[in-house]
């Protein structure tokens, strides 16, 4: 039996594991990478694999870094069945389309200026056709049912409490008569999230995949982060301000709305909260939060009393959720006290990008993150003090107070990633630590080894593992070739990153008084420097344009 991992392998995104067992190809998610632009463009690089030889994908999420290349997969011609819960078929509906939506409308904004550029054109990840030949092949299972997918294969699908319709995956192969048991924790959520339950705890497994987002760090504020909130909120409100909170449309505003709406103890304190309107401006939030009020089977049980009582949980009198782009921009001008929940939750794309650049530079306004910032990201970027953005063509100053209230995670925490270990009743023989950067994968895996004696794996991508039981996991000769050319074109990237970032800081010192610091002869320097500079970098876009430039 082999496991080969193809991404969120040493980071957080692009989850793509393959199970070798039995005579079968199975796949275990198939992510989007998302985050810097070197790691979103690994999305470009093609699968390093046939997508024909794979018989089935079993979907952990609908979050769209363990979903969002599915539709790439059936472009490449993969037509066989994607395994997931209900809850995540009925998302996937959405958050796909979304998505190839998004694919589909950034080309057509770098077409255009490639047309005019006299570029040949590009093609988008994946369209919204893809997307929907896609779902037609989705199928829902029920948790904790034994699906059979062959006589030797079956699956089980168990809560992962990480938002409506998560899973943990346990697959049970039987070869030459033994039964070997491969689980993947997948994400694993925060007990007591709001609205779902919490993650099941597997019983048993021979290998185990873990994910890692928090292998190293507590959640600052595990105990009523609502609070926390309420009061910034009022801080800010009573001070004329607007708060931004920029938050991933699908489950986490779902959480926040329901927040709101439960905490009358905190509404009453904090009484200002129900003068104001709560916007939801997303598209997407909007359709996924009827999506929640759909499958109210997956809720928790403190929710499903609030149902009982004749109480929405999703709703609240001061909430309104934006339907046009029109009632969107408006709210750009509005400079009346209010909160502004927007997507995407990391800042890189969506409604969220126009509110921040109308608010971040206005003192009165408050940014409260709620959710895990990925490095390069430009919520990562505010939160570790940018005193500046580009955002939209514009640098925005930053004069906004920036706020993060971790205890709202989708994620566990060390501690409860340790408690999840802890009560496996039969342990792992190996735990393949993924879904983590690097600072959070190495002390987490020592963790591990100390604490409960197991051996931790962590792999890169590309690389192949032998499960045999009772014996070591050995690693097969990976692909270097491949591990070689990701290498160079993310070397490539960081390079062009570097210079961009050295250019600004020598306009930023030309633009202040440094300058004035100078004498002739040696600003005569820099001019011959950055003209030289100048002509290699115009060579170079020769270069890379000489390939693709349109006959007229
Ligand atoms: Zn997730």
């Amino acid at each position: 039996m082999k496991l080969t991992f193809y991404g969120a392998a040493r980071e957080v995104t692009g989850s793509n594991f393959i199970l070798d067992a039995a005579g079968k190809r199975i796949m275990i998610d198939c992510g989007l990478f998302q985050g810097s632009s070197a790691t979103k463009a690994k999305n470009f690089d093609g699968f390093k694999y046939d997508v024909q030889s794979v018989d089935y994908v079993l979907l952990t999420h609908a979050h769209i870094d363990h979903s969002g290349r599915i539709p790439l997969l059936y472009k490449k011609g993969y037509r066989g069945t994607v395994i997931c819960t209900k809850a995540t078929k009925d998302l996937c509906d959405i958050m796909l389309v979304d998505s190839a939506n998004i694919q589909e409308s950034d080309t057509q904004y770098k077409n255009n200026k490639r047309f005019r550029a006299g570029l040949l054109p590009l093609e988008p990840l994946y369209t919204i056709e893809d997307a929907n030949l896609a779902l037609k092949h989705f199928i829902a299972v029920q948790y904790y049912d034994l699906i059979k997918l062959d006589d030797n294969i079956t699956v089980k699908f168990s809560d992962a409490g990480h938002m409506l319709g998560s899973a943990s995956i346990t697959i049970f192969v039987t070869e030459e008569g033994k039964t070997t048991t491969v689980s993947f924790t997948s994400d694993l959520g925060k007990p007591d999230t709001p609205i779902i339950n919490n993650p099941e705890v597997l019983q048993e497994c021979d290998y185990l995949v873990m994910e890692s987002t928090y292998g190293n760090k507590k959640h600052i504020l595990k105990e009523h982060p609502e609070e926390r909130m309420f009061e910034i909120i009022e801080d800010t409100i009573s001070n004329g301000g607007t708060v931004i909170i920029p938050s991933f449309s699908v489950g986490r505003t779902q959480e926040m709305i329901y927040a709101f709406n439960e905490n009358i103890a905190l509404k009453k304190k904090f009484s200002i909260f129900n003068k104001i309107p709560v916007y939801v401006d997303s598209p997407l939030s909007t359709l996924a939060t009827e999506v929640f009020k759909k499958n109210t089977q997956y809720f928790d049980d403190e929710a499903k009393q609030y149902i009982l009582k004749g109480d929405n949980p999703l709703d609240f009198p001061n909430l309104i959720f934006t339907k046009s782009v029109e009632e969107s921009k408006r709210l750009n001008f509005d400079n009346s006290p209010k909160i502004i929940i927007s997507s995407s939750g990391m800042c890189d794309a969506g409604r969220i990008r126009h509110h921040l650049k109308h608010n971040l530079y206005k003192e009165k306004t408050t940014v409260l993150f709620i959710g895990y910032q990925a490095n390069g990201s430009l919520g990562r970027l505010l939160v570790d003090g940018a005193k500046s953005v580009k955002l939209l063509g514009e640098t925005i100053e930053v004069n906004a107070r920036i706020e993060m209230i971790d205890g709202f995670s989708g994620h566990a925490d060390m501690d409860d990633l340790d408690k999840y270990i802890s009560q496996i009743k039969v342990k792992p023989e190996k735990i393949f630590l993924v879904h983590g950067e690097e600072d959070q994968l190495y002390p987490f895996a020592e963790r591990i080894n100390n604490t409960f004696g197991i051996e931790t794996v962590i792999p890169e991508n590309y690389y192949t593992y032998e499960l045999k039981k009772g014996e070591k996991v050995y690693e097969l000769d990976h692909d270097r070739v491949l591990t070689e050319n990701t290498y160079k074109k993310l070397t490539l990237l960081d390079l062009v990153t570097d210079v961009k970032r050295q250019v600004k800081d020598v306009s930023e010192l030309i633009a202040y008084d440094e300058i004035n610091n100078l004498d002739d002869s040696q600003i005569t320097v820099l001019i011959d420097l950055y003209a030289a500079m100048r002509q290699n970098i115009k060579d170079l876009i020769l270069g890379v344009e000489s390939n693709t430039k349109v006959e007229r």
